[in-house]
Formats: structure tokens, sequence, C-alpha cells
């Protein structure tokens, strides 16, 4: 392992006004966890920035070093890029202020926010950004991949509310991003990782609403995922955008609202969140209560951000985690068949597969007109195989695997970054498709030297 002493050290704490944090430090085997439990990587030393000032000098320090530089916003890339062995973390844990000017429709946010402390932040204004369901999640990696969650049919993907970002590139050049600066960092920006250099600070445009809306589950018997599969994609198909329902299929967790001998049995989760007119919501919502018998529903009004954590016991970190994901334009039947036979054989208590509802305002956006490119993505499978014991790698990736190749004829082709693992590089160019040769220019220009390659990399 090529750990940096103190003396090594000493030039890059002396440039910095953060932390040099080494690995003998008693708080280093904390900074360098990741969501991912199968991530175990030991950095030479972490920088754990105090402000934007500290990037360039890090950068220039790893560099005439030849060390290998990552970038951590939220840690909770499943494919753990935010740290690499041997090299340089710049690490933003400790930078999370938010910023929200509700007169201008600006909230302004550090690199190592999480979604709730964003959430928070903007909420208190009335305000909310469109974000992902997993509250840790970092706002960093989740906005330079794209970003999608429960507001998205209605308010677009979290880079459609970007206005900009203040970028520090491999040559430590401050660059500010946006629509009339820099244009074409913004468009690679926004979908295109974390190739183009660090981002420091993103401005959103928040739009208003809350603080209350309405959300919950409806939990359904396994043995009528059928059918209830069947009536949700026939029902949203025509629903409204305020209304987003996904599916989960999984073993039940212990809910309070489910009976005890429901616990731990194969289930059909409906988790749906209305961001409407609150008094609206029950009518809205009603035909997703009788797409089956249910065996319980805990459905109401609630405050915003606590329906954004309310799947964080789930997806808690330290677990071991593979995912498979595809784009959907359509759930065909024999797409639902394939998912409701491998929900069949889920491989552990903890795995599961979600259904992202995702029609509305995203498609509306030209596939050109970000590096995100599946703007014509009504829905996103994502196989999350979880587990505890390494005993069940090999049993759960491949049920991951064996449920991907199954569901990829019916898939409408592409792929999320954020969804793809450290052995799916083989992926990125699909992923980017038409965009992708545009993005290899912006790289070139920005990182000819691919300094940033800790990421779904864009080879310049
Ligand atoms: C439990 C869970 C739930 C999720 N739910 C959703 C969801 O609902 N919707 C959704 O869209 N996604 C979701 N995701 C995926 C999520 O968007 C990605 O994992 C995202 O990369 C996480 O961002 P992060 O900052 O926490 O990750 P990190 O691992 O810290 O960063 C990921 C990568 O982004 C780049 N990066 C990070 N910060 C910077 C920076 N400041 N400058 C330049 N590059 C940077 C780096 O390449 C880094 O390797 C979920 C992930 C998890 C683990």
């Amino acid at each position: 392992m090529n750990a940096l002493s103190k003396e090594q050290a000493a030039p890059l704490a002396a440039a910095v006004s953060g932390r040099v944090v080494l690995p003998d430090a008693p708080e280093f085997d904390e900074l360098r966890k990741v969501w991912n439990g199968m991530v175990d990587r030991h950095p030479a030393a972490i920088v754990q920035c105090a402000s934007a000032d500290d990037v360039a000098p890090a950068i220039a320090f790893a560099r005439g070093r030849g060390l290998t530089i990552s970038v951590r916003g939220g840690g909770h890339h499943i494919a753990g890029n935010s740290i690499a062995d041997g090299g340089l973390v710049i690490d933003f844990s400790a930078m999370r202020a938010v910023r929200v000017d509700a007169a201008r429709r600006s909230a302004a946010v550090e690199p190592g926010a999480t979604l709730a402390d964003f959430d928070a932040a903007v909420q208190r204004h009335g305000l909310v950004v469109p974000v992902g369901i997993n509250s840790t999640t970092g706002i960093s990696g989740l906005t330079l991949g794209g970003g999608f969650g429960w507001l998205t049919r209605k308010y677009g993907l979290t880079i459609d509310a970007l206005r900009s970002a203040d970028v520090i590139t491999a040559d430590g050049e401050k660059l500010c991003a946006s629509a009339s600066e820099n244009a074409d960092l913004f468009w690679a920006l926004r979908g295109g990782g974390g190739n183009f250099g660090v981002v420091t600070r993103y401005e959103f445009e928040p739009s208003p609403l809350g603080p209350n809306i309405v959300a919950g589950l409806i939990v359904y018997p396994f043995a009528q995922a059928k059918q209830v599969l069947t009536r949700y994609r026939d029902f949203v198909a025509g629903a409204p955008e305020e209304l987003t329902a996904w599916i989960v299929l999984r073993h039940a967790p212990p809910l309070p609202f489910l009976p005890a001998d429901v616990h731990g049995t194969k289930v059909v989760v409906v988790a749906l969140a209305y961001c409407g007119d609150v008094s609206q919501a029950e009518v809205v919502a009603a035909p997703l209560h009788v797409l089956g018998a249910a065996h319980g529903a805990h459905v109401g009004e609630m405050p915003y951000v606590d329906w954004q954590k309310a799947f964080d016991p789930l997806l808690a970190p330290g677990a071991r985690n593979y995912w498979k994901s595809h784009n959907f334009t359509e759930l065909s039947d024999a797409a639902l068949d394939t998912k409701i036979e491998y929900a069949g054989r889920l491989p552990s208590p903890q795995c599961e597969i979600f259904i992202g509802h995702l029609a509305g305002a995203p498609n509306r956006v030209a596939r050109n007109a970000t590096a995100y490119l599946a703007r014509d993505a009504k829905f996103v499978m994502n196989v999350h195989a979880r587990w505890d014991d390494s005993a069940q790698d090999a049993e759960c990736i491949g049920w991951a695997h064996d449920l991907f190749r199954a569901s990829a004829p019916y898939a409408s082709g592409g792929a999320y970054v954020n969804f793809m693992t450290e052995d799916e590089g083989e992926r990125v160019a699909a992923a980017y498709g038409e965009n992708y040769e545009r993005l290899r220019e912006i790289k070139r220009r920005y990182d000819p030297q691919n300094v940033f390659h800790m990421n779904q990399n864009i080879k310049p």
C-alpha cells in the first residue's frame, strides 16, 4: 500500500486549510469507508477540504507525485470510485453548506452535502429540487450523473434544475459553467459525471412545494404480482405527473402496519408520492389501493423531508451491494413476467427489484440537450442485490446478472451511469450513445490526460 508519510504529505498540509488525514490517523478508516460494503480500498491520504481553495493544491500535489485522484461527495456510488487504492482522496465531507436565496429562486450547495442536508435547507423556504430517494446520498455524484426521484415526473431530473456549477479543472483553473459561460462544460456536467473537473459548488433553481405531501406504501401479496403489476402499468400510463408510484419486489420488512405473519414473506410494494394539492391526493391515488387485495397500506400527509428518508433504513450503508439496471420505454407483459420470475427467487432477504417511474418532464427534454441521454426512459429497473455474508457473493451477483440478461430484450437501451458497477466500464459509451463523441471532445479539452478517471470514464 502506498501510504504517504507525514513528511511526504507536509507540502500538501501546508498548502490547504483543511485537514490531511493519513492512514495512521484514528479517523482514517471511517473516512475511507463508502456506502457499498464490498468496497474496501486504502488510499495514500485523504484531504478533507475546508474550502474550494483547497482543491487546486490537492490536484497539483497528486499530479506531482503521480497519485490517482478520487473525489468524494457522499460516497454512495455503487462502484466506490470515490476512493482509489494508493491514491489521494479529495473529500468534501466537511463542506456541506447550503445557501438559499428565495427571492432569486436560487439554492447553492457545497459538494459534500447529502440530500438530507439539501432538502432540509431548501424546505425551510418552502422550496424543493428533484433529487433521489435516499437522504444519505450525496448531492454531488447524484447531480453529475443525472438524478431522479419522487418529484422527477413533475419537475424533471436534478440536472434539469441545475443553473450553474463552479469547477476546478485538472490544471487548477477555476471556471463557472452555466448556459452562458463555458456552456460546453455545463452541457457535459449534466450527466457526464466527474470526468471534467472537481465541482466545488452547485447552484440550482428550486420550485415551490411543501412542507407536506401525501406519500406512503401499499403492500400486496407476491402471489398477486402479475395482476398488481399489470394494473399498475395501465394506471400510471394516464396518471397525472404530480403522482409518482414506484414498485419494489422484495421480502416484507417488519413494517408496523403489516400483520406479523406477512413480515419476511415476498411482497409487491407500491411506494407513492403525490406532490399536488394534498386535498386531491386520495382521489388521484385511489386506483393504486385496488390493484389487488392488499396486505396493508400506510399512506397519508407527511412532511416532504420525512418521506425523503422513508427508504433510508432499507438502504443503510455497510452491506454488500451489487446492482444491474435497465431503462424501459414501456413495461410489456414479457418484461413484467421476467421481473416476477426473478423476484420469485430472491437470493437473500435484502435483495430487491426496484422499478422507478420517470415518465413526464424528463421526456420533454431533447436527447442532446444535456449529456444525459436516456430522455425517452419512462421506467428504470434497478436490481439491488444486497447481502451481508461474502460467502453469498457469487450467488447474489449471479442472480443480478441473470435477471439483467433476461430483461435485456425488453429494455430500451442506454444506461444510468449512477447505477453502474465497477465492472460495467464497457457500458459507458452505450450510456451516452450519440452524445459520447461530443463528451470525448470536451474531455480532451478539459482533461486530456484523464487525470479524473475514477468515474464512469469517458476516455479522451
Ligand atoms: C442507497 C442509494 C440510493 C440511491 N437512490 C438514487 C435515486 O433515487 N436516484 C438517483 O438518481 N440515484 C440514486 N442513487 C445513485 C446515486 O445517484 C449515485 O450513487 C451517486 O453517484 C451518489 O453520489 P455521491 O456523491 O454520494 O457519491 P460518491 O461516491 O461520493 O461520488 C460518485 C462519483 O461522482 C464523482 N464526484 C462526486 N463528487 C464530485 C465533485 N464534487 N466533483 C467532481 N466529481 C465528483 C466522482 O467521480 C465520484 O466517484 C442511489 C444510490 C444509493 C447508494
